[in-house]
């Protein structure tokens, strides 16, 4: 294959791979959603069916690859972790990054008219993509709690802000200038006693994101669940389930980290 007198020139590829046994901690962001909400008129401050058409992508990201085992999404990112073990193409950090990070672009857009059926996508979206490996489960947990705790101080503001605007007449120069400075409690504050909204009372799809688990049961094949009925206890073996769930109030401090037991892959 390569013993033409070119061939050399891929001795210039130079391997990536991530460093073995560290969990790969997948994110991508979507690229200038600033203007790309603007030209498509999202809803401010929450476009809900946005973050569900994020959702809807992410979903199948995991379903095409089973050693992501727990996503995590926000505004126009989403966030994934791959199984500490993964053998994913080799580890090739690359080939991860820009597998993935197209597929999810891919389905943003195959999945756009659900979500939008009279609003026709006016130019093409592009997300850009990073793998970050960490070699502890602290690391993973914090870096949940990092990105949710983002998910809030954004929220808080955006929500205050576009009150401001839309319902408190302000322009968006004045809005800014009225949060300069302010705590969280001055916020809550605002949104409370101007606009008689409680914080905390919103879709918590909006204050602390979207989860989405991979968990797996042990299925009992047939003939074992009637020998089981007969009295004859075995451990389950063989083909496991596989669901996810999704869910906006979970904390990502009761993440389960052990790996599910999977099948090995070629
Ligand atoms: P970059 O390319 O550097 O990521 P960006 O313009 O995408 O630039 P971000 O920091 O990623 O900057 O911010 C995303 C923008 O998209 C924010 O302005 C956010 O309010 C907006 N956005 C994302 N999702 C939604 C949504 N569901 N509803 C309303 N606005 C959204
Ligand atoms: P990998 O994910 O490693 O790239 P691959 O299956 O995509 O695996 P490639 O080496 O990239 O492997 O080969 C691309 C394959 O797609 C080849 O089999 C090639 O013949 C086929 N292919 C690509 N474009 C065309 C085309 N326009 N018409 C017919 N076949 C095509
Ligand atoms: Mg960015
Ligand atoms: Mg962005
Ligand atoms: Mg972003
Ligand atoms: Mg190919």
């Amino acid at each position: 294959m390569a013993n033409s007198k070119y061939g050399y020139v891929k001795n210039f590829e130079l391997p990536d791979p991530v460093l073995p046994d560290t969990f790969m901690l997948f994110r991508l962001d979507g690229h200038s959603f600033h203007r790309f909400t603007d030209v498509h008129g999202f809803e401010k401050p929450n476009d809900v069916r946005a973050l569900e058409l994020m959702d809807h992508a992410a979903r199948s990201v995991m379903e095409e690859y089973p050693d992501i085992v727990l996503a995590f999404g926000e505004s126009d990112e989403y966030s994934f972790l791959l199984k500490r073990s993964t053998s994913l193409y080799n580890r090739r950090e690359s080939k991860i990054v820009t597998t993935l990070t197209s597929l999810f672009t891919s389905c943003y857009v195959l999945y756009w008219p659900k979500y939008f059926p009279d609003k026709p996508l006016q130019y093409p979206p592009s997300f850009d993509g990073r793998i970050v490996p960490y070699p502890a489960e602290r690391h993973i947990r914090d870096y949940f709690a990092w990105r949710q705790a983002d998910t809030h101080i954004n929220n808080l503001y955006n929500t205050t802000f576009w009150a401001l605007v839309q319902q408190g007449g302000q322009t968006t120069t004045e809005a800014h200038a009225t949060l300069r400075g302010t705590f969280s409690k001055d916020k809550h504050e605002i949104l409370y006693s101007r606009f008689k909204i409680n914080y905390n009372q919103l879709d918590a799809r909006y204050r602390k994101g979207s989860i989405l688990v991979r968990e797996e049961e042990p299925e009992v094949p047939e003939a074992q669940s009637e020998a089981r009925s007969e009295g004859q206890v075995r451990a389950p073996e063989g083909p496991t389930t596989e669901t996810m769930t999704v869910s906006t109030d979970a904390t990502p401090s009761s993440v389960v980290l052990t790996e599910p037991a999977q099948p090995k892959e070629k």
